[in-house]
């Protein structure tokens, strides 16, 4: 038995440490997990000290990827802990388990990546109805604010940069440009007695 609820924990929660599996129940249309979070001790998100003071526990249920057509409910016991430091302003705080519940998430972050590249790829109407056709309910404005949520990628300081200048409003007004000649794109574009100076990526 203890063999199958490790293969269980292989399978449902992958890669994750500080969580085990204690049951999983399957009817026709839900499995149901349940697991709890086994670290000793977890970091304040308001001043990054460890704390493993246990103040009280309860249980979330983030829903993840369905599995063979059913939902998934993982019914996951976490604990909100003390903080022990004098000068931080959060006296307890929920822990967190890395790659798979963040705070105040609905979705597991494996379903939230799935959804989001979802979005990515179709947006939110075509994304939110993708994401019935596998298992999941999920508005498109949620979609939307998944893929709205990525961090933005630095663009690279442009090696080679080519300058020029144009003129506007029938050469009245003009302007000076800035061009990443390997990429083509626009860096910077100044507009002569302005100051205004605007950057397009
Ligand atoms: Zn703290």
């Amino acid at each position: 038995m203890e063999d199958v609820v490790l293969r269980l924990e292989e399978l449902l929660v992958p890669s994750i440490a500080d969580v085990v599996v204690l049951s999983v129940d399957v009817n026709n249309e839900t499995v149901r997990i349940e697991a709890c979070c086994t670290a000793v001790a977890a970091v304040c998100p308001g001043c990054d000290d460890r704390s493993s003071r246990v103040h009280g526990s309860y249980l979330r249920f983030p829903a993840d990827s369905p599995s063979a057509g059913r939902r998934v409910v993982l019914c996951l016991k976490v604990r909100r802990f003390m903080c022990g430091n004098p000068s931080c302003d959060r006296r307890t705080f929920v822990e967190q388990v890395p790659g798979l519940t963040r705070r105040f998430g609905r979705w597991t972050e494996g379903l939230r990546s799935t959804l989001t590249a979802v979005g990515l790829a179709l947006a939110g109407r075509a994304g939110a109805r993708m994401a019935g056709v596998f298992g999941v309910s999920v508005s498109r404005g949620t979609v939307l604010r998944m893929v709205a949520a990525l961090p933005e990628l630095e663009p690279p300081a442009p090696r080679v940069v080519g300058v020029d200048e144009y003129a506007t409003r029938k050469g009245r007004v003009y302007g000076t440009v800035l061009v990443d000649v390997e990429t083509r794109r626009c860096g910077a574009r100044r507009l002569a007695g302005s100051l205004r100076l605007t950057v397009a990526a």
